[in-house]
């Protein structure tokens, strides 16, 4: 078959079909177009001021990659700082892939401070996992895990003064968040994944999610045309259990696959209808956690990262004893992980 070239360069040769514009794109004009887009989702929103700092998860999968060239082109390097986090998963997230992070995110210029949920609980996460299940306890893996990343991302953004923290989910992650909160009838759910939702508490450090417009395929697709090391294990726990979330993104794969564009003329529509009033929402004002000290909702004697640990068997997190971060062993950019 003969080389088709680009539809908007017209030069180079075409490598990917964009099935929601119709157009062929090659290597560069691809990278420019979601480099574009993030920096104009960025923008509507005002996600990012001028000056401001943001921290970044930077997890080695495939998103985060997208979410580091982006950021680091759309705000600079200078104003980025990079955290991977250590799970604690036999087999996974292992030493060697965070060197090949610690090198893409160099030729970046961006430093990563590496941690690990053991520096903060005092435990890995399979160990955490482990002992909720032998008590009975019935959470996913994930649960424990996403928690406890979000806090540990939270503690360095205000450790090193970041105005935001990025997460790297993409359009088929907020999708699929969008269908499951209409299914569960949760509508405040979905007016606080909006951009405009601004959450309540003073050292709660704003949340963004810049991709939010990036097809998943599209962020494979990069990594793979920009050779990036991602990570080759998946983890064990993904396919473990079969919740509604997993049922819901089969069927939006379909959905998309028969009409491209679908996904995201939905959520194109929902930040249209939703912005005035995810705007006029208060946030709610919180209480503080009994154990730690974190922001947890009002009328709650724990946050929920102590509630689980609880009925898991620890009693005592590190970050809970640490009183706020004084005895937690920090890692400062290059450390490597305990
Ligand atoms: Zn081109
Ligand atoms: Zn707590």
């Amino acid at each position: 078959m003969a080389p088709v070239a680009c539809d908007v360069c017209g030069v180079r040769r075409a490598v990917v079909l964009q099935r929601h514009t119709g157009r062929r794109l090659c290597r560069e004009c691809f990278r420019e177009d979601i480099v574009g887009r993030v920096r104009r989702e960025v923008e509507r929103w005002g996600m990012i001021r001028p000056g401001e700092t943001v921290l970044l998860g930077l997890s080695g999968g495939k998103d985060s990659y997208v979410l580091l060239d982006a950021l680091s082109e759309i705000v600079g390097p200078s104003r980025l700082v990079a955290v991977s986090i250590v799970e604690g998963i036999p087999g996974y997230n292992r030493e060697g892939d965070i060197e090949k992070i610690r090198r893409v995110a160099a030729a970046r210029g961006v430093d990563v401070i590496v941690t690990s949920i053991r520096e903060y609980v005092g435990a890995s996460l399979y160990e955490i996992y482990s002992r909720a299940r032998g008590r009975g306890a019935g959470h996913a893996a994930c649960t424990y895990c996403g928690i406890s990343r979000r806090r540990i991302l939270a503690l360095y953004a205000r450790l090193y003064g970041a105005h935001k923290v990025a997460t790297a989910h993409n359009l088929d992650d907020e999708a699929q968040t969008a269908i499951v909160n209409f299914l569960r009838g949760d509508w405040v759910g979905m007016l606080k994944t909006h951009p405009l939702y601004r959450s309540g508490g003073e050292d709660l450090v704003p949340r963004i999610k810049p991709l939010r417009k990036v097809y998943e395929w599209e962020t494979a697709s990069y990594v793979v045309l920009h050779r990036y090391p991602i990570q080759e294990a998946e983890c064990p726990f993904i396919n473990m259990n079969p919740t509604l979330r997993a049922r819901v993104r089969t069927a939006l794969r379909v959905l998309e696959e028969r009409s491209p564009g679908t996904l995201l003329r939905m959520m194109e529509r929902l930040d249209e209808e939703l912005g005035p009033l995810a705007q006029a929402m208060k946030p709610s004002s919180l209480g503080r956690c009994e154990r730690c000290g974190e922001p947890t909702s009002p009328k709650r004697r724990l946050c929920k990262l102590c509630e689980l640990l609880e009925e898991a068997g620890f009693q005592e997190p590190i970050y809970a004893i640490a009183g706020r971060g004084k005895r937690l062993r920090l890692q400062s950019p290059t450390a490597s992980p305990g």
